[in-house]
């Protein structure tokens, strides 16, 4: 789950990272208020959307007057704004931060992910800052520090420092980059975080370090015991077909073609998906709906992929092992006659009691389309799509 760049800011300047001062606002007004409030002749403003890139897409502007930062805010309420990390849609515009304007020397990057392969915590950090970590990763490789951190021992004092070493910083700076990394580690471990990402980390005209922008993600299987950070969410920032699809527990990713798919297991949705464009077509979704999916969770699952209008068909592909085959061609028939399906709808059942499945399918006299295989069933699901009027 993530967080809005605030809320980041707020978390880690509790753990002692520092942070500019600055204030939330909803409305235009509310953002000139803030500027006066928080004194001075520079403000940043900023919209808090759950993506990066804002600076370049026109989300961040220094403003030198309150009738500036009212101008702006004004023009950035209620947009939807496009980054390179949204969509094309992009992400709405309900909220902005504005804060004092800070006078920049440097710009640093400091990353805080989970490495699989070390199966441990790991800081990705460069003296050059201020570049998406992906564009950093690609144009200079060489500036990237890595370093890993062991859980029995946690982040020590010495790999710290020595971070601030050989990311050029000097004197007072490195006492104050030790107490930024070990507070942006305790923020990650102690609140089951995924990532913590401060970009830029700058260092000021004053050579003092302050966290500029920051980012959090958090482990959505952990937020059930950290029901602080699960009310940091922001449905306005989440694609509502993938939001009431994980609401009903069912794993849904929205996608751009038209074929539906209906799916048990990601591995077998993966394969699927392959399937389908082998054959020349597009899935419409990802959607996994998990071993043991009851008659009423494949009705559910129906209604989901069904809510995304581009969809023409759709594909059942079921592998049964903790699964029924009968289960779910149960499903597939109470959700035809309940959603009142009028798209033509291809079923692949194996595994599990796959005969009763497939009689259940068959007595059912429904328009249903069988397949045996994987090939088989992406074939007949690009075949059956309707042909787009001309
Ligand atoms: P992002 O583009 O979504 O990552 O948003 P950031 O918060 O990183 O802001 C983008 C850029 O705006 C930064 O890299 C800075 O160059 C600039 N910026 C942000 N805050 C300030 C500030 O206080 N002063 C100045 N001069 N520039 C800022
Ligand atoms: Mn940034």
């Amino acid at each position: 789950m993530d967080i809005h760049e605030y809320q980041a800011k707020e978390i880690l300047a509790r753990f002692g990272v520092p942070v500019p001062r600055g204030g939330l606002a909803y409305s235009p007004e509310q953002a000139a208020y803030r500027a006066r409030e928080l004194g001075g002749n520079a403000w940043v403003v900023k919209a808090q959307v759950h993506a990066g890139g804002r600076g370049a897409a026109g989300g961040v502007k220094v403003c030198k007057t309150v009738d500036e930062v009212q101008a702006f805010a004004a023009s950035l309420f209620g947009k939807q704004l496009v980054t390179k990390q949204t969509d094309a849609n992009g992400k709405g515009v309900y909220r902005l931060w504005v804060e004092g304007a800070s006078d920049i020397a440097k710009e640093l990057y400091l990353g805080f992910v989970l490495d699989r392969k070390s199966e441990r915590i790991m800081i990705v950090a460069s003296a050059h800052g201020g570049m998406e970590i992906e564009d950093l990763a690609h144009d200079d490789p060489d500036s990237l520090r890595r370093m890993t951190i062991d859980p029995a021992v946690g982040l020590t004092e010495f790999q710290a420092r020595e971070l601030a070493f050989v990311l050029g910083l000097k004197g007072g700076q490195i006492a104050q980059m030790v107490t930024i990394l070990k507070a942006c580690y305790r923020a990650y471990r102690d609140l089951d975080a995924m990532m913590v990402e401060i970009n830029p980390l700058v260092i000021t005209g004053n050579g003092d370090l302050v966290a500029l922008d920051a980012k959090m993600s958090f482990d959505t299987n952990a937020l059930f015991r950290r029901p602080m950070i699960a009310e940091l969410r922001d449905r306005s920032q989440e694609d509502p077909r993938e939001s009431t699809a994980g609401d009903h527990g069912l794993s849904y990713v929205g996608l751009e073609g038209d074929i539906g798919c209906i799916i048990n297991g990601a591995g077998l949705a993966m394969a699927t998906m392959d399937m389908i464009h082998l054959a020349g077509g597009e899935p419409a979704n990802f959607l996994d709906i998990g071993g043991g999916a009851s008659p009423e969770r494949v009705v559910r699952a129906f209604r989901t992929v069904l809510a995304d209008g581009k969809v023409s068909v759709i594909l059942v592909n079921i592998f049964a092992g903790i699964n029924r085959c009968d289960w779910v061609a149960q499903g597939v028939v109470q959700a035809y006659k309940e959603v009142g399906l009028t798209i033509p709808v291809i079923v692949r059942l194996a595994g599990t009691n796959v005969e009763e499945g497939n009689q259940i399918i068959q007595d059912s006299g429904l328009p249903l389309i069988t397949a045996d295989t994987l090939a088989d069933a992406a074939a007949k699901a690009v075949a059956a799509r309707p042909r787009l009027a001309a």
